[in-house]
């Protein structure tokens, strides 16, 4: 395949590759470079006049996918689970909340027919989880165009 980037999609992958942007951005400029072609939460508002519940990252309006990249932190991820106990009840709380409303926003979007996809910030980390993480998003998302609605993108 040509390079298609855009200027702004290779001023991500160059910050990708300098280590220094978000996890997020990261993951999109892979999605990118797959050839998969998304909306971000703000570029979703621009185009559509309105906004998903939740604020996802990375939006597919065609095929009606949404992905959110969890910090593993404060999303209480089961994996990484580095929920402090020494720090006290605040970010325990912090976290619950987060957790829930993360549900919440999952089954609102879920109701409105979106296919809704979460990633833990460590399927994304190093480089090579990353190539891995887009691959698989890569097939969902066109698995999800292609049949049926509901994947959470984990195994
Ligand atoms: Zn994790």
């Amino acid at each position: 395949m040509t390079d298609t980037m855009t200027p702004e999609q290779r001023h991500l992958a160059m910050a990708h590759n300098r280590g220094r942007t978000r996890p997020e951005l990261a993951l999109a400029a892979a999605l990118w470079h797959h050839g998969l072609r998304y909306l971000t939460n703000d570029g979703y508002k621009n185009r559509y006049h309105r906004k998903l519940p939740g604020q996802p990252d990375i939006i597919f309006p065609r095929e009606r996918t949404v992905v959110f990249v969890d910090g593993c932190f404060w999303h209480g991820c089961p994996q990484c689970d580095k929920n402090p106990g020494k720090s006290g009840d605040f970010w325990r709380d912090k976290i619950s909340a987060n957790i829930e409303r993360d549900r919440k926003m999952t089954a609102c979007l879920e109701e409105a027919n979106w296919a809704v996809i979460r990633i833990p910030e460590h399927e994304i980390k190093t480089k090579a989880a990353l190539a891995h993480t887009a691959e698989c998003l890569k097939s969902a998302i066109i698995e999800t165009h292609a049949s049926t609605v509901g994947t959470d993108g984990r195994p």
